[in-house]
């Protein structure tokens, strides 16, 4: 069966020479197939047309090597598509469930151009390193001869944990700091376990542990010590921390009980997944069960809360959005998912007031309609006035996106530098911030961005800060 597909490659020299023949080739893909039970990645990956430009690498934020390993997929050798794809990711398994594909590498297949539907780079990648996870094929982390120098890294998200894997393997002793009790950050407490299975990360974090980095959890930098302190114990410091500064609604009744946060509305049925003991689920203040609840916001978060609300039992779940399908941010895929599954979207709609007795009751709607694009291209929502109706509610989810918190202050440290935007200023090459060996990676560099582009990030200023502790041994030997 795959022997025969290996016929259908055209175009591009066999970089991985296969020694085995066609019938033991076929026989070890059909076995694996068989115990993964992922019936179509061989045919998806079989359908690749290995084309002069692989437009798929060029956009996805890693490069990853995507057609070299669906060709291998193809021809049943996973373990070597594996450590193909783990030679560029650290978390490919996490990237094949949650990357926004048709953003990034499907979006540019040259299949899907030609109208025949792009080939599932995703759900192949994730194939492949579930089944290595399976297999025992994931080694441990071997770190690098020791350095003597000590690396303190501020957050353990996807930016924070790739910078400290790779830190690792050269040698470096590595502590991380983060201020939650588990490590991950959104991909723990954020995205919720119907598209990312919290032992997926878990399994990554304890193969960092078991490799020798140091964890301090439920460590609050600014609160358990200041930056300052961490630089005097440390040689370098990352800061991964991302953005948490809720955008608020400025409408009468925003406070109103019943009106809640998306992240604390996440992080709680997150907890609640682990098995951990959660007040506000428990008493219904962030349990959805049985109530109407209205999302407000069209981002990838706001896709996530309605999701969760119908997997939580809700009465009705409605997702208000001032303009229209076109023109929202979050991922198309995700919000065919979230109609299939029962969300009704209220496009070109924002909230005037949420109306409440003890707790809120009604969401009052003004419509909305599209002017002009604004600086970025996008048409601008402006008020419809012939359009205002009020809407039942009993849970209002407000999930319009986040802000980086204010770190100078947060962190005690008034000369760490900022952009306008609160994101903190790095030198673009060295991704270092205004503070020497103070270096910083993620979206508290980027703003509200993706995990792929986290896990990029922390693999370059791992790089980066390698160069720069290089140098530091050199400046304090001659010093000495
Ligand atoms: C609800 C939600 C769903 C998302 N879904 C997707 C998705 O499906 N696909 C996708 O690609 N992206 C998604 N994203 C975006 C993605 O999760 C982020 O871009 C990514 O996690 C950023 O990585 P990071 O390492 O920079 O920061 P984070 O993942 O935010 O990690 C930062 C860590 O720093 C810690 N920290 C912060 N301040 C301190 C402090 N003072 N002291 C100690 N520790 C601190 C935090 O506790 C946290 O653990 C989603 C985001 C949200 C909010
Ligand atoms: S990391 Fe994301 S963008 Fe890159 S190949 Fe994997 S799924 Fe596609």
């Amino acid at each position: 069966m795959a022997a025969d597909r290996m016929l259908q490659f055209v175009g591009r020299e066999q970089s991985y020479p296969d020694k085995r023949s066609a019938a033991e080739r076929a026989r070890d893909f059909n076995e694996i197939a068989e115990r993964y039970a992922a019936p179509d990645a061989d045919e998806q990956a079989s359908r690749c047309s290995q084309c002069g430009v692989p437009y798929c690498s060029v956009h996805c934020p890693l490069h990853n090597h995507i057609p070299d390993w669906l060709r291998l997929t193809a021809e049943g050798r996973l373990r070597e598509a594996y450590e193909l794809s783990n030679a560029t990711s650290t978390m490919p398994e996490i990237c094949g469930r949650i990357c926004p594909q048709d953003r990034l590498c499907e979006g540019n297949c040259v299949i899907e151009f030609s109208g025949h539907g792009a080939v599932t780079i995703g759900s192949v990648e994730k194939y492949i390193t579930d089944t290595a996870w399976a297999e025992g094929w994931v080694e441990p982390l071997q770190p690098g001869r020791d350095t003597g120098q000590s690396v303190g890294i501020i957050g353990a998200g996807p930016a924070g944990l790739t910078a400290a894997e790779y830190m690792r393997v050269q040698g470096h002793e590595v502590h991380v700091y983060d201020r939650h009790d588990r490590a991950g950050g959104l991909l723990t407490y954020g995205i919720p376990g119907f598209k990312l299975e919290k032992d997926v990360v878990m399994r990554r974090i304890d193969r960092l542990a078991a490799g020798g980095i140091h964890f301090h959890l439920g460590f609050e930098v600014g609160g358990d010590a200041t930056l300052d302190q961490l630089r005097q114990k440390h040689d370098a410091i990352l800061i991964a921390t991302g953005v948490y500064k809720a955008r608020e609604i400025n409408v009468p009744g925003n406070q109103a009980e019943g009106v809640i946060a998306a992240l604390d509305y996440l992080i709680a049925s997150n907890r609640k997944s682990f098995g951990d003991e959660v007040a506000a689920f428990d008493s219904g203040q962030l349990n959805a069960e049985g109530k109407h609840v209205v999302v407000i916001g069209g981002g990838d978060t706001a896709m996530d809360c309605v999701r969760t609300a119908v997997r939580q039992g809700a009465k009705s779940v409605k997702c208000l959005y001032r303009r229209d399908r076109e023109n929202m941010p979050g991922s198309q895929r995700e919000v065919s998912n979230a109609e299939e599954e029962g969300v009704e979207f209220v496009w070109l709609s924002a909230p005037e007031a949420f109306t409440a007795d003890k707790t809120v009751k009604e969401v009052a709607v003004a419509g909305m309609r599209l002017g002009a694009p604004d600086a970025s291209g996008r048409r601008s929502p402006e008020l419809d006035p012939e359009r205002k109706f009020d809407l039942p509610a009993d849970m209002v989810i407000k999930a319009l996106g986040f802000d980086p918190e204010e770190l100078p202050h947060l962190f005690g440290s008034p000369d760490l530098s900022v952009t306008r935007w609160g994101t903190l200023r790095v030198d673009h090459q060295t991704m270092m911030t205004s503070l020497p060996g103070v270096f910083a990676a993620g979206d508290i560099v980027r703003g509200a961005s993706l995990v792929v582009w986290g896990i990029r990030d922390g693999r370059d200023v791992s790089e980066q800060m390698s160069k720069w502790l290089k140098a530091k041994v050199k400046i304090e030997k001659r010093a000495a």
